[in-house]
């Protein structure tokens, strides 16, 4: 069965590569019924915090990314780590390594003047069972020293390292605590992980990662690393390009759902699909359909896939949405009132919109209270010509069957009759209805909103 996880570093919120890498991991796990888990590298100390975990946690939450089971700490893990790294020792592939620093300072000098590589080579290495019971000493794993490290990647291939540029890594520091690049290895065994979807900045740590597998006889998982994010210039995605946390992209007006189908478009594509449903990424997602080359971030497409998610979306999960970008925003939520207007226009109405937050306007014929303040345009709309006209119409409005042809029926014979084009008519009708110059179509508002409500509004303006 597939295991797949996401493993991120606890040290700030998380920021749209992050998400990427999650949704790709999940993906891969849902599609092949397997498990997403998820892990947190909290070793460095110092720069996380609990804080930046329940950020990462809310941010996944949002997206709608769920894991399996509890997440789980690494640093919890540091014995274990440790206890391999004595494993290794034992069986001789690793060895304790007594060179100070002063040392590894000097053969690097000699080796910067002679013209050779400055990976350090330590003299410890061939020294068996070397014990110094009052000197420090670091675990260093025993790299390979002839030939090539080669790596199946189902992104980038074939990759290969050889020998000579891998050095023997520090496995245990001289305090007796854990690298980082030991504990991924073993939690990721231990975890049992068969996909590593990661990054393609994590490549060059692959190389090193694959010794430990090896020294402990342990199969590798399956290697799977995407091209980074870039800014839409093509440079290094950085905080003015989107480099955001994803809960910024939900203040914006992103769905979940926009997010889901634009960050699975970077760097995985299924012919010419733009737009799907999860259902559907799920169905199509698999390793074919990962590139080599970086994915660039385009605002215009992926606000042009959110207005499709919009469109697409059920009035219960757009609801949910709404409190979510008023939570994200710092607004208040919607009460229990307008949440049911909100869900029955929504369903009734074909309407979308770019942001959550232009769809928010758009239902302010719901949402807002009546009598309504007008902003300047809308005022202007209702000058007192248009006022008299509202107040002619009204009579009509009263008698007519409500339902969506007649009443258009009715409207456009009234615009005909007194010789009016249908915006003149439009227009005031519509600030007469919401309150605003923009909105849904005044006949989607009337078939909303019902008979009584429409006249009440109507008999708020005319004149
Ligand atoms: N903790 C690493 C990061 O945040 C990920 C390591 C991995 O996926 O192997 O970049």
């Amino acid at each position: 069965p597939v295991v797949t996880r996401f493993a991120p570093s606890p040290t700030g919120y998380l920021h749209i590569g992050g998400a990427r890498t999650a949704l790709f991991n999940w993906l891969y796990a849902r599609s092949q019924g397997g498990k997403f888990l998820l892990r947190i590298e909290d070793t460095d100390r110092a720069r996380s915090t609990p804080e930046a975990t329940q950020a990462i946690l809310d941010g996944l939450t949002w997206l709608g990314l769920d894991w399996d089971g509890d997440a789980v700490s690494q640093f919890e893990s540091a014995d274990r780590h440790a206890a391999v790294a004595h494993e290794m020792l034992a069986s001789g592939a690793a060895y304790k390594c007594f060179a100070t620093q002063d040392e590894i300072e000097a053969f690097r000098e000699a080796a910067r003047a002679e013209g050779r590589s400055t990976l350090f080579r330590s003299p410890w290495r061939d020294v068996p069972e070397a014990e110094h019971p009052d000197l420090p000493f670091v675990v260093r794993i025993k790299a390979p020293q002839n030939g090539a490290v080669t790596i199946k990647d189902k992104v980038q291939g074939d990759v290969t390292w050889q020998a000579d540029t891998l050095d023997d890594m520090v496995l245990l520091r001289s305090d007796g605590s854990p690298v980082y690049m030991l504990a991924v290895v073993v939690d990721d065994h231990d975890m049992g992980v068969t996909h590593v979807i990661r990054g393609d900045d994590h490549l060059g740590n692959t190389a090193r990662q694959s010794m430990i597998y090896n020294a402990m006889g342990w199969d590798l998982p399956t290697f799977a690393h995407i091209p980074l994010i870039h800014g839409p210039d093509g440079k290094k995605l950085s905080k003015r390009h989107g480099a955001l946390g994803v809960m910024e992209y939900a203040a914006m007006g992103y769905t979940p759902a926009g997010m889901r189908n634009y960050l699975a478009r970077l760097g995985w594509s299924h012919g010419d699909d733009e737009v799907f449903t999860t259902e559907q990424a799920l169905e199509w997602f698999g390793f074919d359909g990962m590139g080599k080359a970086p994915a660039r971030l385009d605002f215009k497409k992926m606000e042009n896939i959110n207005r499709h998610q919009i469109g697409m979306s059920d009035a219960d999960t757009m609801l949910h949405d709404v409190q979510s970008y008023l939570a994200a925003t710092g607004e208040p939520a919607l009460s229990d009132d307008k949440a049911k207007a909100f869900v029955d226009a929504f369903a009734a109405l074909d309407v979308a919109d770019k942001t959550v937050g232009a769809l928010i306007e758009k239902f302010a014929f719901v949402l807002d209270e009546p009598p309504f303040t007008h902003d300047e345009k809308a005022e202007k709309l209702l000058d007192p010509v248009s006022r008299g006209i509202l107040k002619q119409l009204t009579p009509q409005l009263q008698t007519v069957s409500w339902e969506r042809e007649a009443l258009e029926h009715s409207i456009m014979g009234f615009a005909e009759a007194h010789d009016l084009k249908f915006g003149k008519l439009a227009g005031p009708l519509r600030v007469a209805l919401s309150g605003r110059a923009t909105s849904p179509s005044v006949f989607d508002m009337m078939m909303v909103i019902g008979r009584d409500e429409t006249l009440e509004r109507l008999a708020a303006v005319a004149a």
